[in-house]
C-alpha cells in the first residue's frame, strides 16, 4: 500500500507543521485544476427545529465531482487543501456559491438560512470580512440568512482578531456558530466574551449519547451553558429517532443528521 501511495505522488509535508501527515501533492494539484474547471459542488443538509421538525435552514457542504473517481467527500481532499493555499481559493468559491444559492432561494420567496464552514486560514486574511460583506451586497442577500460556522481552534488561534471579525459580521445581522463544539479546548471562561449566536454539539457526542451516560451528560452541560448565554444549540449527527426525540426532550433547538435528511444538491433540498 505504501509503495502504491508513493507512486501516486505522496510526499512528506514540511516537518514541524504536522509531521505525521502526508500531503498528496498530485491530488492537490488536481484539486486546484478542478476548482478552476468548475468541478466543485455544494450539497446542502437541512437543519430542523427539534420540536416542530420544521425546516429551519441548511448547511452548505463541499464535494468534488471528480471526472474519474466520482463524487468525493471533503474528508478525501479538505485536510490537504487546508495545509496549503488551495483552501483560500476553495473557500472563496464556497462563499460565492453558497451566498448566490441563498439569494436564489430568497428571490424565489423561500428564505432558507444557509450555514457556511469558514476555515481558520481564511479568517486569518485581512480581506476575509470585506470579501464576505461584498458578496452579500452584490447578491442583495439579507445578512440574517447567513450563518458562519467556525471551530474552537479557529477562535483560539487568534482570539482578539477573530472576535473583532465576528463582531463586524454580526453587526450586519449575520449569525456565527461554533462548529464541532466539545472537541476543542475553549475555556468556558472565554465563551461569554465570544460574539457568537450558536453552539453546534459535535456529532461524536450525539452518536454516543444513547450508550454512554458520560456523553449524554456532556450534552446536558452544553445545553445548560448555551441557555445561560442565550445561544442556540444544534446537534449534528442525528442518526435515529430515539436520539432525535431525546435531544428535543433535553432542550436542543435544532437537529441535523442522516435520520432527518442527507446532504443533497440544491435542487433537491426544499422538496
Ligand atoms: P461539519 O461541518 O461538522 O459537517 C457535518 C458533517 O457530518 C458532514 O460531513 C455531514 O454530511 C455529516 N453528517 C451529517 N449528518 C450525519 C449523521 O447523521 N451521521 C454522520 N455520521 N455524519 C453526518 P461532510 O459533508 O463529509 O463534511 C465533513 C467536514 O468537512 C465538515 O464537518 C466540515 O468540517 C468540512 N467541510 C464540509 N464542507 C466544507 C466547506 O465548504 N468548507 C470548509 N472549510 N469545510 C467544509
Ligand atoms: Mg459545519
Ligand atoms: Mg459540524
Ligand atoms: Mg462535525
Amino acid at each position: 500500500r505504501r509503495a502504491k501511495r508513493e507512486r501516486t505522488g505522496v510526499v512528506e509535508w514540511t516537518p514541524g507543521l504536522d509531521s505525521d501527515r502526508r500531503v498528496d501533492l498530485r491530488q492537490l494539484t488536481e484539486l486546484r485544476a478542478g476548482l478552476r474547471s468548475g468541478h466543485l459542488r455544494l450539497h446542502y443538509q437541512p437543519l430542523y427545529d427539534a420540536r416542530s421538525r420544521r425546516l429551519h435552514g441548511v448547511e452548505a457542504l463541499v464535494r468534488w465531482q471528480h471526472p474519474q473517481r466520482g463524487l468525493l467527500l471533503p474528508g478525501v481532499f479538505l485536510p490537504d487543501a487546508e495545509r496549503s493555499d488551495v483552501i483560500l481559493d476553495l473557500t472563496d468559491w464556497v462563499l460565492a456559491e453558497a451566498v448566490h444559492q441563498a439569494a436564489v432561494w430568497h428571490r424565489a420567496g423561500q428564505d432558507v438560512p444557509v450555514s457556511i464552514n469558514l476555515p481558520a486560514a481564511y479568517l486569518a486574511q485581512d480581506r476575509a470580512v470585506p470579501t464576505i460583506l461584498a458578496l452579500v451586497r452584490m447578491e442583495r442577500l439579507p445578512a440574517h440568512l447567513l450563518t458562519m460556522e467556525i471551530t474552537e481552534t479557529t477562535v483560539l488561534a487568534n482570539p482578539d482578531q477573530v472576535a473583532e471579525q465576528l463582531t463586524a459580521l454580526r453587526a450586519t445581522g449575520m449569525r456565527v456558530s461554533i462548529d464541532d463544539f466539545g472537541t476543542g479546548y475553549t475555556s468556558l471562561g472565554l465563551l461569554p466574551r465570544l460574539p457568537i449566536d450558536e453552539l453546534k454539539i459535535d456529532q461524536s457526542f450525539v452518536l454516543r449519547m444513547r450508550d454512554s451516560p458520560a456523553h449524554a451528560t456532556i450534552i446536558d452541560s452544553v445545553i445548560a451553558i448555551a441557555r445561560s448565554l442565550d445561544l442556540t444549540v444544534v446537534a449534528e449527527g442525528v442518526e435515529d429517532e430515539p436520539t432525535a426525540a431525546g435531544l428535543a426532550d433535553v432542550g436542543v433547538d435544532l437537529l441535523q443528521g442522516y435520520h432527518l435528511r442527507r446532504p443533497r444538491p440544491p435542487g433537491d433540498v426544499l422538496t
